[in-house]
This record gives structure tokens, C-alpha cells and sequence, in this order.
């Protein structure tokens, strides 16, 4: 879905992306690794306009934030 903008339930090409944010307080779609807004990792959407289907996906260069806060 991230790659080709084809919904994998429906088919459908209608798709609309939803960037991650990382606001004040943690707002926004994203995953805190730290106490401050810059150790956000953003999470970002792929949402199907037609009938709801939504997929998360992380930028990989932020993978590594992930695994060395919750990777035992
Ligand atoms: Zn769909």
C-alpha cells in the first residue's frame, strides 16, 4: 500500500497519505523513545478513501530509535 497506493483489501487507488507529527506533549501519530519531542518517531498513515483500510508504516532510518528503546 505504501509503495504501490493500491488498497489490499479493496483494490481501490484512492489513497490518501497521513504524515506522522510529533507536537507538544506527545501529540500527533507517533511513538516516543525519549523525554523530548526530537526523540519522536514518527508514525505515518496510508489510509484508503474508500472503504477505511489504514496502514502504519515507520521510516526506516528511524528503526534503529525504535530498537534500542524497546528491543530487549
Ligand atoms: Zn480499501
Amino acid at each position: 500500500m505504501k509503495y504501490n497506493k493500491i488498497c489490499p483489501k479493496c483494490r481501490s487507488i484512492d489513497i490518501i497519505e497521513v504524515p506522522g507529527s510529533a507536537g507538544a506533549y506527545g501529540t500527533g501519530n507517533n511513538i516516543q523513545v525519549g523525554w523530548s519531542n526530537f526523540s519522536a518517531v514518527l508514525v505515518h498513515r496510508y489510509v484508503c478513501a474508500s472503504c477505511g483500510y489504514s496502514e502504519e508504516w515507520i521510516n526506516k532510518d528511524e528503526l534503529q530509535k525504535l530498537k534500542k528503546k524497546y528491543k530487549q
